[in-house]
């Protein structure tokens, strides 16, 4: 799937489900959202037959299955082993908060999971609590170790920095993954949250998180892999990597392969797209594979050039991040 700018798409989101058991401040209010009626969310009857197109007639190489929070979504084992046994099969991993992930570790990796993302901003349970308005700080921590136990290689720990809220934990959050084997990655905050109250000023930028890192680390430069968002450096001394997604001061728009699927079946071309295509539509009435690929090539021919977050006229979609799947 190539687009007007030669980008070529291999990388598929996928959203399992727009609901969430945590409640963290910069994501969603403390009331949670109207969840999307049961009905209107793919089935996984759907969801393995758009990804069965998306790798046999697209070049999806790699799906990643978020949320919402996706290991909320009944029966996901079982969705992971049909996933992965398609033919040509993805590379399949998660994003998750991590706090049912101590369950459900085994039998996902088992089904052929290879690898998760998890989102944890701070290591103080007080903390932990104010910010994600839940206290499941033990939860998460036991969720990674099992995680990295059953081989779900590399566990990856997601952080956004908020300004006077976690800022000051950048380097604490370093040592933990450094300590413990996981490779940390701190995330610029970015005007996706629901309530529409994101503050540029509140963002920590990447210039800034890496200013804070280097006062306790000597950090050697990798640069970035491939088409990956993030930029890497080793910590001397260690095997430890760090990335830093910096979606709004450095975006990285020029490379993006990614195209994502929202729970209720709606193709996005980007996280801050504003127009969808409806492909749950095409499946409950009837479209063959042939007419589920065009509307997948249509979608990423409409693709823009790249968000405009840092333009006087940016507006943001209408869906927050956890409804589109981040
Ligand atoms: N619930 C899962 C989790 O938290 O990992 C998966 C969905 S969550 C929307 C995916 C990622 O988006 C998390 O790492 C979260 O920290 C990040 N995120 C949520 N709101 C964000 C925002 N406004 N700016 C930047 N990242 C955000
Ligand atoms: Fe839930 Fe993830 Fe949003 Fe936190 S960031 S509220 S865990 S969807």
């Amino acid at each position: 799937m190539t687009d007007r700018f030669g980008r070529v798409h291999t990388d598929l989101r996928v959203s399992l489900t727009d609901r969430c058991n945590l409640r963290c401040t910069y994501c969603m209010p403390a009331e949670g959202l109207d969840w999307m009626p049961k009905e209107d969310v793919l089935t996984d009857d759907e969801i393995v037959r758009l990804i069965g197109v998306a790798t046999r007639r697209l070049g999806i190489t790699e799906v990643r299955l978020t949320g919402g929070e996706p290991l909320l979504r009944r029966g996901l084992p079982q969705l992971v082993a049909r996933l992965t046994a398609l033919d040509p099969a993805p590379e399949l991993s998660l994003t998750t908060n991590g706090v049912g992930l101590a369950r459900s570790a085994v039998a996902l990796r088992a089904a052929g999971l290879r690898r998760v993302n998890v989102s944890l901003d701070t290591l103080r349970p007080e903390r932990y609590a104010v910010l994600t308005r839940r206290h499941r700080l033990a939860d998460v921590l036991d969720g990674l170790r099992l995680a990295r136990d059953v081989g779900l290689a590399p566990v990856k720990v997601n952080a956004v920095p908020i300004r006077g809220v976690n800022d000051d934990e950048v380097t604490d959050l370093a040592a933990f993954a450094t300590e413990h084997g996981y490779r940390m990655r701190f995330i610029e905050s970015m005007p996706l949250d629901a309530q529409g109250e994101w503050q540029r000023d509140a963002m920590i930028t990447a210039e800034e998180i890496l200013q804070s890192l280097t006062e306790r680390f000597e950090l050697l430069p990798i640069g970035r892999r491939d088409n990956a968002p993030a930029e890497e450096w080793r910590i001397a001394g260690t095997d430890s990597v760090i990335g830093i997604i910096a979606s709004v001061t450095r975006p990285f728009c020029g490379n993006c392969d990614r195209v994502r699927l929202t729970a209720d079946g709606q193709l996005r071309n980007c996280l801050f797209a504003t127009k969808e295509s409806d492909l749950r539509a095409l499946l409950r009435n009837g479209a063959d594979d042939t007419a589920l690929e065009a509307a997948w090539r249509t979608c990423i021919s409409g693709k823009g050039p790249g968000h405009a977050i840092n333009s006087p006229d940016f507006s943001r979609p209408e869906r927050p991040m956890s409804a589109i799947g981040g």
